[in-house]
């Protein structure tokens, strides 16, 4: 139980990758803050799992990671109940796949919104009780796309590399005040978020969509196989634990060799 009397955030955790996460903290003994989109009674049944699968108190939280006010009173109302958001994690995010010439502007706009600017509107909230406390751990879910780019993906590469530099300016704040601030950066997970891009990158190079499976996303991971959940939310953990407190400022991928290349 690394995480007993912790409380953790994971924006974007009703689905993939975060809601992985927040079930592993969960496991290992923290509060959790569910946010995200999605049908209530799937999210209330989620939340309510968690609850009874692991004896912490689970929340939900819908705030839309593009509004930043939204951020301020989420992180508020958590503040308010637990104390302090020990462990944040980043996670929220969304993809559009176009050519840079026809790449609609709002989708641009809500790329940058949703995947690097909230990071930033959430770690200002909570930073205050972070440093009060003297304890805090930020985890910014990036992607190989942090490190290295894609074509057709200008938006999301952009924001990706955004919040590298982001985890890096805070962990050196956070330095003396028992902060930290990390960046995990998965190559390919099979989540709702891959699934839906898989007949645009289809359309946008003209091949089938299982050419994309095998020539595009697998073929960048040395591996040939989709990482997992689980093996993203397990470094979740050792980053919020105390055997990482000395590990901040890193930019780590988990990517089946991806960017290794
Ligand atoms: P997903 O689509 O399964 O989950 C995304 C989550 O973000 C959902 O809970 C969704 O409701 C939430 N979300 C979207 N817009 C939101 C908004 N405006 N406000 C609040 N919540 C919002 O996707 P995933 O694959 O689990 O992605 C999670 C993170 O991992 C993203 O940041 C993504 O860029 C990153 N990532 C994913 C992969 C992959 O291959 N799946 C690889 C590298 C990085």
């Amino acid at each position: 139980m690394q995480l007993k009397n912790k409380t953790a955030l994971v924006t974007g955790s009703t689905s993939g990758i975060g809601l992985g996460i927040a079930r592993a903290f969960a496991r290992e003994g923290a509060n959790v803050i569910l946010n995200g989109f999605g049908d209530a009674a799937e999210i209330e049944s989620l939340r309510a799992g968690i609850e009874s699968d692991s004896g912490v108190k689970a929340r939900y939280d819908g705030a839309d990671m593009s509004k930043p006010d939204a951020i301020e009173a989420m992180m508020k109302k958590a503040i308010a109940e637990f104390g302090s958001v020990d462990v944040l994690v980043n996670n929220a995010g969304i993809q559009h796949v176009a050519p840079v010439e026809e790449f609609p502007l709002a989708k641009w706009d809500a790329i940058i919104a949703i995947n690097l600017s909230a990071a930033f509107h959430t770690i200002r909230a909570a930073w205050p009780a972070m440093k009060a406390h003297g304890f805090g751990r930020i985890i910014n879910v990036a992607s190989a796309h942090a490190l290295v780019a894609s074509p057709y993906k200008s938006a999301y590469v952009a924001a990706k590399h955004g919040v590298a530099g982001l985890t890096k300016a805070v962990a050196l704040e956070g330095a003396e005040h028992g902060i930290t601030a990390n960046a995990i950066c998965p190559g390919y997970v099979l989540t709702p978020l891959v699934e839906k891009q898989i007949p645009d990158t289809a359309k946008a190079r003209g091949i089938t969509e299982a050419q994309v499976i095998r020539d595009v996303l697998l073929a960048a991971q040395p591996t040939r196989q989709f990482v997992t959940v689980d093996q993203v939310a397990a470094l979740a953990v050792y980053l919020a634990g105390d055997a990482a407190a000395s590990t901040t400022g890193t930019i780590i991928p988990v990517d089946g060799g991806w960017t290794a290349h």
